[in-house]
């Protein structure tokens, strides 16, 4: 069930663009409803392939929720203990998942942001001899974007006779930006590639170097960044998976055009994702589609195919900014029976 997920195409509606055609990938039709399954898959399977996993062992990983849950998800399948490190701030709905699929969630504290959580993971890992996924660092990571997604982008457009003019993605980790990006420039060699980050943490635009460790995880967090909404994007630091693909392409680097995401926009646009296509995608997705729509307006131009990600879905995010408005419009006294109502009879 992991991967094969459909491009959506948006309507003139939401673009403001006619002429020039944005598909959404849906990564919310994966089975735990995110990108993420993809990577989980990945890094579990090769774990197995080179027998540093054994049913019983524990597998641990630092996450911003959604790596947590597909990983929770392929250890109960498989038969692993897991153990997640996740930083205060991330969506209270996550942690619960994750611990529904039998995972033990250790919060780190929001003092200590993304590297906090890194740190914690490494500790225990060191500590206990468990299998640390290091989705940071590992080439499972982005090579499941090179076998997956990327060709699913590429061969779905060829299916409809289109060509794929622009790819627009943030980052996480960079998996989906290094590994689908390598697959597209390799195979689609006039497609640009753009990569966008929330303006409060630019990472990439102030051309920061990230020490590291001999593993290569972080060694030390960076000024730049600045708490921003788009949960699942841009750490406090620069990921290797990422700084491989940045360096990627010799001259010819693998990202052409570069957004920043101004404070708001995110959540704006997965409302309007939500009311006006039906859509339900989370932040990240709203503000990629947002990245999309820049993409139109200022670079693409008419009979252009533009193809966005939509990381994961909306019903992660109940407790966060993007469902701020809808809380406060519902009155206290629902809010009330909503919550202590135990059961639901006719
Ligand atoms: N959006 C969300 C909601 C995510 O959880 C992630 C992964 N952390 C991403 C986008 C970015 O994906 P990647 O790690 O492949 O860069």
């Amino acid at each position: 069930m992991v991967g094969n997920t459909p491009l959506i195409k948006l309507s003139d509606e939401i673009t403001g663009t006619p002429g020039i055609t944005i598909y959404a990938k849906a990564e919310f039709a994966n089975p735990l409803s995110s990108v993420k399954d993809r990577l989980a898959l990945s890094i579990i399977e090769t774990a197995e392939k080179e027998g540093k996993l054994k049913k019983g062992d524990t597998v641990i990983e630092a996450t911003s929720g959604n790596t947590g849950i597909a990983v929770a998800m392929m250890c109960a399948q498989r038969g692993y203990k897991c153990v997640i490190t996740m930083a205060e701030p991330f969506s209270v709905e996550r942690r619960k998942l994750m611990r529904m699929l039998g995972a033990q969630v250790i919060v780190t504290p929001k003092a200590g942001k993304g590297k906090g959580m890194v740190d914690k993971a490494a500790e225990l890992a060191e500590k206990h001899g468990w299998f640390l996924c290091h989705q940071f660092e590992t080439d499972a990571n982005w090579k499941i974007h090179e076998e997956t997604t990327g060709p699913e982008i590429i061969n779905d457009l060829a299916k409809i006779n289109a060509k794929c003019d622009y790819w627009v993605t943030g980052y996480g980790t960079g998996g989906t930006f290094h590994g689908a990006g390598k697959y597209i420039k390799e195979n689609s060699p006039t497609t640009k590639i753009v990569l966008s980050e929330p303006g409060a943490a630019a990472l990439i635009d102030s051309g920061i170097q990230t020490k590291r460790n001999d593993d290569g995880s972080p060694a030390e967090t960076h000024p730049a960044f600045a708490a921003h909404p788009i949960q699942g994007w841009t750490p406090d630091f620069i990921p290797l998976v990422l700084e491989k693909g940045l360096a990627m392409n010799g001259d010819n680097k693998l990202m052409d055009e570069y957004v920043s995401i101004p404070d708001g926009v995110a959540v704006e646009t997965s409302m309007k994702l939500a009311r006006t296509q039906g859509i339900l995608t989370g932040i990240s997705g709203g503000a990629t589609v947002w990245a999309a729509i820049e993409t139109a307006k200022n670079s693409a131009k008419k009979g252009d195919v533009i193809v966005c990600m939509l990381p994961d879905t909306g019903e992660r995010y109940l407790s966060t900014p993007l469902f701020a408005s809808i809380d406060a419009d519902m009155n206290d006294a629902e809010l009330k029976i909503a919550r202590s109502t135990p059961s639901f009879i006719l």
